[in-house]
């Protein structure tokens, strides 16, 4: 919309304007030191099981502790760190610092089989997820984990990408895929299945208009479902939510309700007292 005092249609560069160009300036300079700076860190949330609210996984999520703006969340910067070309550094970082931070857990904590370790990875085509992913062969995660990599609908509209050798890679590194803000993008049905896929999630977005998108979260669950992947709902907030998830035939789900994203020294305690945890 045009600003107050120009000709219609015409933007001035007013002062707020310029503050936000600088600020924007900043965030990059910094940004770009934010690792060997050793400012970012790796919070965990929970996946948990709808009906009882014990633990199946947790999602490792990039968090920067900004110099003079402090913790800020992976929303408010991975947008920047793609376009500077810095976040495959990061995503390797995250990957090999949640593997540092998880690898002690007790293997007896997972309830029915392995927990999962989601891990992000911003990447346009699965020959770079895999590559990210490819050290895992060499230092694999011990049990109860079990890695898990998201990544958005788009890398697996590649063809030319499904080669057999990168996905020999993902298997060799015990990777399997989850299709991150599912519903959004435009993969197609049949490209789903000559992925390693083991999870598709459903965006928060459309949790929280369930009224309106009650039929889109039913399908998208029957296709999981029919596809024998886990379906995992995003961004749960209440007790109502859960509640209608469930009935649409949901069984996983994160979410403020159940948890938000904890610092690794918390984990374990928040989990005790609030998860069924051993
Ligand atoms: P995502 O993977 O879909 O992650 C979910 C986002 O929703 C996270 O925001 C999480 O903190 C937030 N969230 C979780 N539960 C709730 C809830 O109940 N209500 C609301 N309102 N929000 C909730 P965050 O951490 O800011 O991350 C944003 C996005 O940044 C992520 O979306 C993911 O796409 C990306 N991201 C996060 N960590 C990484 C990473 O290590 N590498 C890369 N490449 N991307 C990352
Ligand atoms: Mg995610
Ligand atoms: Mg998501
Ligand atoms: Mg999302």
């Amino acid at each position: 919309q045009a600003k107050r005092g120009g000709p219609a249609g015409t933007r001035l560069f007013e002062p707020s304007m310029r503050d936000e160009f600088r600020g924007q300036l900043e965030l990059e300079g910094y940004l770009r030191h934010a690792l060997e700076r050793d400012e970012l860190v790796v919070h965990y949330q929970p996946i948990v099981d709808l009906q009882g609210g014990h633990l199946l996984g947790l999602e490792a999520l990039l968090r920067w502790r900004h110099p003079q703006r402090g913790l800020l969340p992976a929303g408010a910067f991975v947008p920047l760190a793609e376009e500077l070309g810095l976040i495959e550094q990061f995503d390797e970082w995250v990957l090999q610092t949640a593997v540092r931070d998880l690898a002690h857990w007790p293997v007896d904590c997972a309830l029915d089989g392995p927990l999962w370790l989601n891990v992000n990875v911003s990447a346009a085509q699965l020959t770079q997820v895999a590559a990210v992913t490819a050290p895992l062969s060499k230092a694999p995660l011990p049990a109860p984990w079990r890695v898990l990599i998201e990544i958005t609908e788009r890398v697996l509209t590649h063809p030319a990408d499904t080669d057999a050798a990168t996905l020999q890679t993902l298997r060799d590194a015990g990777v399997e895929l989850v299709v991150d803000d599912f519903g959004t993008g435009e993969s197609s049905l049949s490209s789903l299945h000559r992925f390693p896929l083991r999870m598709l999630k459903i965006d928060r977005s459309f949790v929280a208009t369930l009224d309106q998108n009650r039929e889109l979260v039913r399908t998208i669950t029957v296709i999981g479902d029919s596809l024998g992947l886990t379906v995992v709902a995003e961004g749960i907030e209440t007790e109502e939510q859960r509640a209608q998830l469930t009935e649409l035939g949901l069984t996983a789900g994160q979410g403020y309700l159940f948890a938000r994203p904890l610092r690794a020294d918390r984990l374990e305690t928040h989990l005790h007292s609030t998860l069924k945890f051993p």
